[in-house]
């Protein structure tokens, strides 16, 4: 038995919501990851077993890989589809918003969501809420939005209509956001929550292979490259830095999730705490940051970056250039170390 953590005054509210609701849709945060897929589809699957008209919108596209997960090709890209998108939110009377925790997290679609007049469901992990939802199901003690996701199933009594399709898509988002039980995941009820999507038929094997050891040609020489040529390593400030312009990028035929994980590869070197992962995007650098044990990189990149995250998984913005942005980091190093590890 997994304990009850949802409230009862949500579920109920969720209830009533669903069963008013025909045309419904799901929404999740931009830059869409395994468990803002995963979720999206599965809750969109689940629904449309029960007979629901569900559309799944992604602010932009997601990584070729992740376009394989089920059902994938149903996604709704708003980057590629704008008006289409628009319409769905404006004419949906039920809009769920997944794996994230405020509207500007969905990018272009933001101002068309807080227009759209239906109730909005959130379900998702993350810390800081906005008060923008009818319903607020904000858990960020979860793993992962799927994980909590699957108790909101449990509490609507949904579970049988969680098919291995939907088990499939659960499992994705759990295991994306543990790195694939590596970090995020030492509470036991997770593992009581994989035994049951395994009894109802999710294939880990096809996600481990798809999500964690599936790469391609440029992408690993790529990755290569970065680690080789151009990755910093501050041992006396415990942290890392990669950084990869344009050019570079172009150089190796970048696509969409091709440096997924490379801002972790750094945190394998013994004494480095923290690592930095910096993109050159056309308007602006993209930040990635990792950490381990208590080193918040997400105040990091709230206080410096806009952005913010998790304790040992963050994010944001520099708006300058690549060199600029790298310099703010090196500038950082210091006062980092004397905050966050020092003070130990
Ligand atoms: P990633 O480095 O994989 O893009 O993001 C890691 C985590 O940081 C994710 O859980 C994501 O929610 C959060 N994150 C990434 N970028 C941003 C951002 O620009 N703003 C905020 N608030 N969170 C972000
Ligand atoms: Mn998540």
């Amino acid at each position: 038995m997994i304990s009850r953590i949802i409230k009862d005054e949500n579920v109920r509210r969720l209830r009533h919501l669903m069963a008013d609701a025909t045309k419904i849709a799901v929404i999740c945060h931009v830059g869409p990851d395994g468990d803002a897929i995963g979720s999206s589809l599965a809750l969109a699957h689940v629904l449309g077993t029960l007979g629901k008209d569900v559309r799944c919108i992604i602010p932009d596209a997601t990584s070729a890989l992740l376009m394989q997960l089920p059902e994938a090709k149903e996604l709704v890209d708003a980057a590629r589809h704008p008006d289409f998108a628009r319409t769905l939110l404006r004419d949906a009377d039920l809009i769920f918003c997944l794996d994230f925790n405020e509207p500007k997290r969905v990018d272009r679609m933001a101002d068309a969501l807080l227009a759209a007049k239906a109730p909005k469901v959130m379900i998702d992990h993350h810390e800081n809420p906005s008060d923008f939802a009818t319903v607020a199901i904000s858990h960020p003690e979860m793993a992962a939005t799927c994980y909590l996701l699957f108790r909101v199933l449990c509490r609507l009594e949904l579970l049988p209509y969680v098919d291995a399709t939907a088990a499939t898509l659960l499992l994705a988002g759990i295991m994306t956001d543990t790195g694939g039980f590596a970090y995020n995941s030492s509470d036991p009820e997770l593992f009581e929550v994989v035994a049951e999507l395994l009894r109802h038929g999710a294939d880990k094997n096809r996600l481990y292979k798809l999500l964690f050891n599936t790469v391609s040609e440029n992408s690993l020489r790529l990755n290569a490259y970065a680690l080789d040529r151009k990755m910093e390593v501050d041992h006396g400030m415990h942290a890392a830095l990669i950084t990869l312009s344009r050019a570079e990028l172009n150089r190796y035929h970048y696509c969409k999730g091709d440096t997924e994980s490379l801002v972790n590869r750094p945190l394998s070197i013994p004494g480095v705490v923290y690592s930095c992962f910096m993109r050159e995007e056309e308007h602006y650098i993209k930040i990635s940051m990792r950490s381990q044990g208590d080193f918040p990189v997400n105040e990091i990149c709230a206080e410096h970056f806009g952005g913010g995250g998790h304790i040992n998984a963050a994010g944001g913005e520099y708006h300058g250039t690549l060199d600029d942005a790298a310099a703010a980091f090196r500038a950082l190093l210091a006062e980092n170390k004397r905050k966050y590890i020092d003070k130990k």
